[in-house]
């Protein structure tokens, strides 16, 4: 067995995550390893058997709803692959943990914060065990920068209000990458917009 690895791609939405995914992956084709592509079972994508990234490139990919079911599918894999890894529920994190354990390479994406600028699930946990994590910035839709690290939500195409749930289930929202500055979370029961900036409070203990 050659050594272990998890290398996590991060960062807003649009910042181009399956397409890094992507392009690591067809490498470790081409060096004809045994590669297994999984990507979470989750409602609100209507897609196929298949991931694919923004500029249209795609790998057949096995839909799984459970962190658990990965490991019926990977046995014989050298190298799995993970995309979405933020909708994974908590288990993701023993899971990778075994498939390291067993000397497989890892790779994986996932937004690293929700549209409320939060950690989004266990991405906290898979970036400390991971062996390297990339961060890729995606442009801000906005001002046009190129520093984007939130991930907007739009209703209608206004910022969404932060009683807004985590994951909509066949809503007609939209999101776009924007910068810190241009990223807004407007608060109702406040009745005030959080800028992203606002955002960074010390707690009060
Ligand atoms: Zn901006």
């Amino acid at each position: 067995m050659s050594g272990y690895s998890f290398e996590l791609i991060t960062g807003p939405m649009s910042c181009g995550k399956t397409e890094e995914l992507l392009r690591r992956v067809r490498r470790c084709i081409i060096a004809k390893k045994k590669v297994v592509v999984i990507s979470p079972d989750v409602d609100t994508r209507s897609k196929g058997d298949y991931i694919e990234s923004r500029n249209g490139l795609w790998l057949d990919a096995v839909k799984v709803k459970h962190s658990l079911q990965i490991l019926n599918f990977v046995k014989d894999a050298e190298v799995v692959a993970l995309d979405e890894l933020q909708f994974f529920d908590s288990n993701i994190v023993k899971v990778i943990s075994q498939l390291m354990s067993e000397g497989k390479k890892v790779i994986g994406t996932g937004l690293d914060l929700d549209f409320k600028a939060e950690p989004f699930g266990s991405m906290p946990e898979l970036m400390c065990i991971a062996t390297t994590v990339d961060k890729l910035h995606a442009v801000c839709m906005k001002c046009g920068c190129e520093h984007a690290t939130r991930t907007q939500r739009l209703i209608d195409g206004k910022p969404a209000d932060k009683s807004s749930p985590l994951i909509m289930i066949g809503g007609d929202e939209t999101y776009e990458a924007r910068c810190i500055k241009c990223y807004e979370l407007p608060d109702r029961n406040a009745k005030k917009k959080t800028l992203g900036l606002k955002l960074l409070q010390f707690s009060k203990d």
